[in-house]
């Protein structure tokens, strides 16, 4: 396994953090996921440009543009040029003695690495999901390695043999532990708005443009908890997820089995040609 590490591509083995990086002592640190298909990464830019944008939001001081060709590079030093992977990226802070304020002129720490990722051409599995409470922080906007909320409540999913966990804050459903939710209503769409209560999923944002290209009504509000027994369908978008049909959510069942809903149906369908034509370029 190759990983990319400030700038070298070398063995895992052979790489090392500091204990005093800020990734490790603070969770002080942004990641991104994507995958690359047939064509090439897909929507690489709006990731890397999503990258960027959470990175000044913090304050870390990199240039994502620099990453392009380090990219490129890891993906064939690691065998993957022409295979389905996922690339995972996180930048910190960087090292320095520990103290909760920024430290001035330290370098962030860059590590990455591509794994064979096999995603399907249309994911048809049907998810079961738990409702958990979403104690996380107000800052869900921002794609911070600190997890603890997320990983806390998939874990939960786990335990209940489920495949996700939904989050409900104050009453309203916001997103999944890893994935943004959207409803069918009255032949509507329905999901959360990108405010800073959920990350705004790249696969999200494909979503909400898919929905005006196919002229299907999208309402960006919040699902009630109450309200879920009265949606006509549900599913999760993600970068490994694509589109998932929700059978199970809660208390409340959509589908015996492996059935799905026609909106979720169309999306799905309209989505998987979508792939093909974003990342050619
Ligand atoms: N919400 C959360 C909390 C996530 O972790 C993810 C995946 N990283 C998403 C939504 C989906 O985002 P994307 O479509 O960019 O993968």
């Amino acid at each position: 396994q190759k990983v990319y590490l400030n700038g070298e591509i070398i063995a895992s083995e052979d790489a090392n953090i500091s204990v005093f990086d800020r990734g490790f002592l603070f969770g002080d640190g942004i990641y991104e996921v994507m995958v690359q298909l047939e064509n090439g990464i897909f929507y690489k830019k709006a990731h890397l440009d999503r990258l960027q944008e959470n990175l000044d939001k913090i304050g870390i001081d990199f240039d994502v543009d620099t990453l392009y060709p380090e990219i490129d590079a890891l993906i064939e030093a690691s065998g993957l040029s022409d295979a389905s992977c996922l690339i995972y990226m996180q930048i910190t802070r960087g090292t320095a003695p520990r103290k909760h304020s920024y430290p001035k002129g330290i370098a962030a720490s860059v590590m990455m690495y591509a794994l064979p990722f096999e995603l399907p051409y249309i994911n048809t599995k049907n998810m079961k999901a738990i409702t958990a409470n979403d104690f996380r922080w107000h800052r869900c906007d921002i794609k911070s390695i600190s997890l603890l909320g997320n990983i806390m409540t998939n874990e939960a999913a786990m335990i209940a043999d489920c495949d996700e966990a939904v989050l409900i804050r104050d009453g309203k459903v916001t997103e999944g532990s890893h994935t943004n939710i959207f409803f069918v209503k009255d032949s509507k769409v329905v999901t959360h708005p990108a405010n800073e209560h959920i990350l705004d999923g790249i696969t999200r944002k494909v979503l909400v443009q898919l929905c005006k290209e196919l002229d299907l009504p999208l309402i960006e509000k919040a699902i009630s908890f109450d309200e879920i027994p009265n949606t006509d369908e549900a599913f999760f978008t993600g970068t490994t997820t694509q589109i998932a049909s929700i059978a199970q959510l809660g208390e409340h069942t959509y589908y015996d089995g492996n059935d799905i809903g026609p909106i979720t149906k169309q999306l799905r369908e309209a989505f998987a040609k979508l792939k093909d034509i974003d990342t050619a370029d």
